[in-house]
């Protein structure tokens, strides 16, 4: 007869012998507890931190966004998206470029201004700061998936508010369901905070292995925010190196 426990068991032990994250931690629950513990042996990498899976598409409903099959798909749905007030002062759609079978998925908050011009995510001043910060790592943007929690510009880049979020997210998960990273980076507050369905600062985040959906998600400054600060050049340097050495 199987003991269900005691595999249960076995099956713990080895999730923490291999170094994965043995717990889901209930929401709201902080990551600072696990700031104490002592490092993996073996391994430099950040602790694990907030474990977060969204319900993934119900097979009986019939919304299209969670049943599309392409990442072109999904931005055929966004062109015509009217889900939230977003949708009024919008030039274009930034639905998100980058490969199918992209490793990396980089996730920041919403379309600026260039980007509502031009279609495209992160090609304004924040995105060749992006671009550069990539190339540090040596993954060019083309082999990485580059999107927004939001996909239309919120006026006068102001954030993204609660509600136009809970629209828009669902096309976000979608992506990442199809692309299915090694890791996922979230780039600022706004794209942190939605990933991990948590309200905790940007600071508190930082320095913890994630995961999204099973997926290591590593939490670093807003590109933008480094051109304000640049301050904040050299911790994200070091977010993005982990990301990179998370990378399979
Ligand atoms: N800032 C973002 O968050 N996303 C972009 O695409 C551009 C600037
Ligand atoms: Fe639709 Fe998202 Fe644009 Fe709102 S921001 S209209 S939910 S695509």
């Amino acid at each position: 007869m199987t003991d269900g426990r005691a595999l249960a068991r076995e099956f713990l032990e080895q999730q923490r012998q291999l170094g994965g994250n043995p717990v889901i931690l209930p929401e709201g629950s902080t990551p600072g507890n696990t700031q104490a513990r002592p490092a993996r042996e073996g391994s430099d990498l950040p602790p694990p931190g907030i474990s977060y899976d969204p319900p993934g598409g119900d097979l009986f409903s019939n919304d299209p966004v969670p049943q599309a099959i392409s990442l072109d798909a999904i931005a055929q749905l966004v062109a015509g998206c009217t889900k939230c007030r977003l949708c009024e002062g919008r030039r274009h759609t930034v639905p998100g470029e980058g490969a199918a079978d992209a490793r990396l998925v980089v996730v920041g908050e919403g379309p600026g201004r260039v980007e509502d011009e031009t279609g495209r995510p992160f090609v304004g001043p924040a995105g060749e700061l992006l671009t550069k910060i990539l190339g540090a790592i040596e993954l060019p943007r083309e082999r990485v998936f580059i999107c927004n929690v939001v996909k239309c510009r919120p006026p006068e880049n102001r954030l993204p508010q609660f509600d136009e979020i809970a629209a828009c997210v669902p096309y976000l998960f979608r992506q990442i369901d199809i692309v299915k990273p090694s890791v996922i980076l979230a780039m600022g507050g706004t794209a942190a905070q939605t990933l991990l369905n948590t309200k905790q600062s940007l600071g508190a985040l930082r320095n913890f292995v994630h995961r999204f959906r099973g997926i290591p998600l590593i939490v670093t400054y807003h590109p933008a925010a480094l051109l304000r600060n640049p301050n904040w050049k050299k911790p994200t340097w070091d977010d993005v190196r982990i990301a990179r050495r998370l990378i399979a």
